[in-house]
């Protein structure tokens, strides 16, 4: 079994490209929560959701989240009722919101929640979150501390960024403790998600990291960063902000001693040998999903290298 660490968007890609070509029981889809918050009453799961909408083939693609077809009579209500509108919810989206936060409400963990909603859009890859436990990113930013949702949707990552926290003392999700743990674990495969708001919340869960360090499967990351930018979201500003060039050695560097192998874009491949020269193998291939196919296609190439035998490889 191979497990996927994602956090929205871009993880999602490579997790339904991982999920056509891994039957349901070679592929765990651990899924950040640092983003989760309550907002009107609801208990809202955004990259969840964008993993679940995506691997059932209901995103919107064009806008990049939420559900293709949507329509938005509710948030026309609650403009008029005065009520904050800065998070967008569609009219279809909000059932999600709805059977969760009552699940929730029952007794039930995220852990359940999450496998009944995707059961229900037909998903039978595992789908889990890193945590069961609240797990709340706060945003370090130049007008000061931000939670998550504050910093990422209402001021469009507008203010500059300082520096990232964990607050909750969340624990390590049953599932993915349990995977992390299992004998059948073949490799471990970080999408291409934000290396900083989407994998630092996993980094921050109590024996995550130490896992990853004394693992004895393959573990691969793929660039975010294409060409000097990034492929979408806040990344390539907010490394401008660390102080830091925007380039997929720069995130590479930030996995060294997590990773065996780093898979960037074949525009990326003059970065290889300084890549390599921070110890990691390198895997040049193209790595913007545009569609299924390209998806698929970057699924199967970090698929094949987790199972090659090592030894070989590096020979
Ligand atoms: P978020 O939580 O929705 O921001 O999603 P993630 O953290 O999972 O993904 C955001 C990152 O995915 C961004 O930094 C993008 O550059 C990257 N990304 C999005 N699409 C692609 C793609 O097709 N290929 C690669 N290599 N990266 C992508």
């Amino acid at each position: 079994m191979m497990l996927a660490i994602s956090g929205g968007v871009g993880g999602a890609k490579l997790a339904a490209g991982l999920a056509q070509v891994l039957a349901p029981e070679d592929l765990t889809i651990a899924v950040n929560t640092g983003d989760d918050f309550v907002h009107l009453g609801l208990a809202i799961s955004p990259d969840l959701d964008t993993v679940m909408y995506t691997l059932a083939g209901l995103n919107d693609t064009q806008r990049g989240w939420g559900l293709a077809n949507e329509t938005w009579s509710c948030m026309d209500s609650l403009r008029r009722l005065g009520a904050a509108d800065w998070f967008q919810l569609g009219d279809r989206d909000l059932g999600t919101h709805l059977y969760r936060s009552h699940r929730l409400s029952q007794g039930a963990t995220l852990t359940e929640v999450t496998a009944e909603l995707c059961r229900a859009v037909g998903i039978r890859h595992a789908v889990v979150p890193m945590s069961d436990a609240p797990a709340r990113t706060i945003i370090d930013t130049s007008e000061g501390e931000l939670s998550f949702q504050d910093y990422f949707v209402r001021r469009h990552c507008e203010p500059a960024f300082r520096g990232i926290r964990f607050e909750g003392g969340a624990a390590l999700g049953d599932r993915l403790d349990s995977v992390l743990r299992d004998g059948a674990l073949k490799a471990i495969i970080f999408g291409p998600s934000n290396p900083i708001l989407s994998i630092r919340p996993f980094l921050a869960l109590p024996g995550f990291e130490a896992a990853l360090r004394g693992r004895s499967v393959p573990a691969v990351a793929v660039s975010p960063i294409i060409g000097n930018a990034a492929v979408k979201g806040p990344l390539a500003k907010i490394m401008t902000e660390m102080g830091t060039p925007v380039s997929a050695l720069e995130v590479a560097r930030l996995y060294v001693g997590l990773i065996d192998a780093f898979v960037i874009d074949v525009v990326d491949a003059p970065q290889a040998p300084a890549i390599r020269d921070l110890g990691l193998d390198v895997i040049v291939t193209p790595a913007l999903m545009v569609d299924a196919a390209t998806r698929n296609a970057l699924a199967r190439t970090v698929i094949e290298y987790c199972s090659a035998d090592r030894k070989a490889v590096r020979t």
